[in-house]
């Protein structure tokens, strides 16, 4: 076996050497590619044509469950950065009812999967911001014509969708796993999702490891994001009561038994519930949103109907406030002397109802911790938690039952925020018809911080 040989390197070689040695150094030494500054310059690239997307898609918006050229707008867009696009994603109960749900998947490489959720539905909400954009989009309702408003700004939400997707098709060199891109119909109707996962969403399609979202805040700044661990969008469940009365002639109320005047004590009585019954230190709701009964003045009407949202994070504080309503509601009117026979009904809408979102706390610090690192600490914040609900949380629930988090995207003019602290001047929230988000920095922000925290789980 012949012995490798060793020598003095001669001048030349050791030139040579010196040469590559120094590359060397300042290949190692250089600030590695500015990976921030790299996803900053590309963002911008896009930033013009991302808010064109999203002053057509608030100019266009559609009601639950009528998301058909919404859908048809995302699912194109992810079929254009390469991504295998299935339409028609959902399942109602209703018969013919078609779900417009998108699920777009980019495989690249062994890896984990994770899922990135967008809603894309828009709210019977008349618009009057007074946006060079705005939308004067009117629809036809059971309840007549109507307004029609991206007035939860899933408009933005679905932009920061199509700019992620745009950055992690280009920085495919930069991620391993698998890519999982919804969009998701009917959120505001808490249908969606249910319908979703009822039609396979996570059997048909790769299994997500990871299941991520954000959803606009009007009182966090255009360009800050925030996040909340543990339970951070309350339960929300959906109640209806026909309080069962005897009807009769407005001058003979001794005939009667008035399910008016026996509702009105419901309404109050119902309002003790959270004052008196709950732990001031734990969190719920109780909301009389519908109150109907009656046809003419002079005529005691047999029925009234109430309709609450009962809100809460803990399962069994949900449990007690919806037992508290049932036990209230029967022993009003059996005071009121309504026979056995007559007593209210109570009955919780399923189909309404969703559990509360729990961000799980160790994705949720990864996330935070990926966020930091793109936007510097000073625009990460800590968020709250509020008693809105989502039907995200249902994306928790299914098999395999991943880990979810949603994180805040700040949505207002910093400028506006800042006023408004000064002078109490009223900020418009979700659902106002004057809700109106920055566009810019709000969705460079939002692709940013969306594009970080895949990347980082995608690592
Ligand atoms: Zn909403
Ligand atoms: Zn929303």
């Amino acid at each position: 076996m012949r012995k490798l040989q060793t020598r003095p390197l001669d001048d030349g070689c050791r030139s040579v050497a010196l040469v590559l040695l120094g590359f060397l150094v300042i290949c190692c030494c250089a600030p590695a590619l500015p990976a921030q500054e790299d996803l900053d310059r590309r963002i911008g690239k896009e930033l013009d044509s991302l808010v064109a997307t999203y002053k057509r898609l608030h100019q266009n918006p559609e009601l639950s469950t009528e998301e058909k050229e919404t859908s048809a707008a995302v699912a194109q867009e992810l079929r254009r950065l390469g991504l295998e696009v299935t339409e028609r994603v959902g399942r109602y109960e209703s018969p013919g009812a078609v779900s417009y749900g998108v699920v777009g998947v980019l495989r690249n490489g062994a890896g984990p999967t994770v899922l990135v959720r967008t809603d894309m539905d828009a709210l019977p909400v008349e618009e009057k911001t007074g946006l060079p954009y705005a939308s004067r989009v009117r629809a036809k309702t059971a309840e007549g014509e109507v307004g029609v408003m991206h007035a939860c700004g899933h408009d933005l939400h679905m932009t920061v969708l199509l700019g992620t997707a745009r950055m992690l098709a280009q920085l495919k060199q930069q991620w391993h796993g698998t890519l999982v891109m919804i969009g998701q119909p009917a959120e505001e109707r808490v249908g969606g999702a249910r319908a979703m996962l009822g039609d396979g969403l996570y059997t048909r399609f790769p299994r997500p490891d990871y299941v991520l979202a954000l959803h606009d805040a009007p009182l966090i700044p255009a360009g800050k994001v925030a996040w909340h661990e543990g339970p951070t969008l309350a339960s929300s469940d959906a109640v209806d009561i026909t309080v069962r009365g005897v009807g009769g002639h407005g001058a003979a109320p001794h005939m009667t038994k008035d399910p008016i005047v026996i509702a009105s004590e419901m309404v109050l009585a119902l309002q003790t519930i959270v004052s008196r019954e709950i732990d001031p230190l734990d969190s719920a709701v109780v909301t009389v949103g519908v109150f109907h009964a009656g046809t003419k003045r002079n005529i005691i009407p047999d029925d009234a109907t109430l309709q609450l949202t009962v809100r809460a994070f803990k399962p069994e504080t949900r449990e007690k406030v919806l037992a508290s309503i049932k036990r209230i509601v029967q022993g009003i009117a059996a005071a009121a002397g309504v026979p056995p026979e007559r007593a209210p009904l109570v009955r919780v809408n399923e189909r309404e109802s969703v559990p509360a979102t729990v961000n799980d706390p160790q994705l949720t610090r990864r996330v935070a911790v990926a966020m930091e690192r793109a936007l510097g600490k000073d625009n990460v914040l800590a968020g709250d938690p509020i008693m809105g609900s989502e039907d995200f949380s249902l994306y928790a629930f299914e098999d395999p039952q991943p880990p979810i988090c949603m994180f805040w995207l700040g949505a207002t003019d910093p400028a506006r925020l800042r006023e408004a602290r000064e002078t109490g001047a009223r900020v418009p929230g979700l659902h106002s018809s004057e809700f109106a988000p920055l566009p810019e920095p709000a969705i460079r922000t939002g692709v940013k911080a969306m594009t970080a925290a895949v990347l980082d789980l995608l690592r």
